[in-house]
């Protein structure tokens, strides 16, 4: 046993600076990712649960590496915020997938609302209202149809700085919603002052749901429905993989779900077959 717990140190260890090794390399080579195109946005569907209809697609980073095959962005949006990079990356992301949705929709493909992640820094940045603008623009996609994903987490030391962002983008007529819901704030006083639509239930509270109607996350699940509704919100719940999660949360009024239940996040193209199979 002495023997085997010295080994598993030891592997720790290697694995440990072969990660540093591998972050040192991904920063150098993510400057040179985006112009080489090797950022990809994949698309993870969202159920409408009232209506079983396919409404609104998450986007979803991803790089094709050359050596390292498909990296999730777990690891490297971190990074990519931690030097900037973030920057010019969410602005790829948020360009091409708003010519996405603009393209399923002139495609006559049902109307599908397309979600994009923002990181802080990119809300700070002064012309980020403009630059939104500007792809809406270039891509004739309706503000509508668009919608920005702030997490609960990023939010939580700027709410200042961030409402009149929000309040300048919903001007434009974006959609906004607040991602990891439930997790990165100790006090919800935040949302009377903050222009939302919509709230994502993190998927740590979803994981529990099913096993039992009394858990802690259930009734936190269920207050959090009540809550958002009672604003005018709507409920988005993330991380659903199971029958049991889905008909939880469509018996306390989930408005929408996203998950490995319904659909992995797939490449466009993938994504464009779903949507034709379901409008067929
Ligand atoms: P997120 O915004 O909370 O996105 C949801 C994550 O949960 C995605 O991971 C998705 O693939 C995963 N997921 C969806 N359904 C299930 C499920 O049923 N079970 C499980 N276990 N996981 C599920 P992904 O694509 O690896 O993205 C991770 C995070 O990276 C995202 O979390 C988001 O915070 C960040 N991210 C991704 N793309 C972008 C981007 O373009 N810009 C920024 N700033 N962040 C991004
Ligand atoms: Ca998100
Ligand atoms: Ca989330
Ligand atoms: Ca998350």
């Amino acid at each position: 046993a002495k023997q085997l717990g010295g080994n598993n140190v030891q592997f720790y260890r290697d694995s440990l600076q072969a990660s540093s090794r591998e972050r040192l390399l991904l920063e150098a080579q993510l400057d040179k990712a985006l112009d080489k195109g090797q950022l990809e946005v994949f698309y993870q569907p969202k159920l409408t649960l009232s209506s079983d209809r396919l409404l609104g697609v998450e986007a979803l980073v991803r790089w094709r590496h050359p050596q390292f095959g498909l990296v999730s962005p777990a690891s490297f949006i971190g990074l990519a915020e931690e030097t900037g990079q973030i920057r010019g990356i969410g602005e790829f992301v948020l360009r091409q997938a708003c010519a996405q949705a603009h393209a399923w929709q002139s495609g006559g493909l049902a109307e599908v609302r397309v979600s994009v992640n923002i990181a802080m820094q990119q809300l700070r940045q002064g012309d980020f209202v403009a630059q939104v603008a500007a792809v809406l623009a270039e891509t004739g996609l309706p503000a509508a149809l668009l919608e920005l994903e702030l997490t609960e987490s990023q939010l939580s030391d700027n709410v200042e700085d961030v409402a009149e962002v929000f309040r300048q983008l919903r001007g434009l007529g974006v959609r906004l919603a607040i991602d990891d819901f439930g997790t990165g704030y100790s006090s919800l006083g935040y949302l009377k002052h903050l222009p939302v639509d919509v709230v994502k239930i993190d998927q740590t509270f979803i994981r529990e749901l099913g096993s039992s109607e009394t858990g802690g996350d259930a009734a936190i699940t269920r207050a959090i429905i009540v809550m958002a509704h009672s604003l005018g919100l709507e409920v988005v719940a993330e991380g659903v993989e199971e029958v049991a999660q889905l008909d939880f949360l469509r018996a306390h009024g989930c408005d929408e779900i996203q998950g490995y239940l319904f659909s992995r996040p797939v490449e466009a193209q993938a994504m464009t077959e779903l949507l034709r199979a379901r409008a067929a």
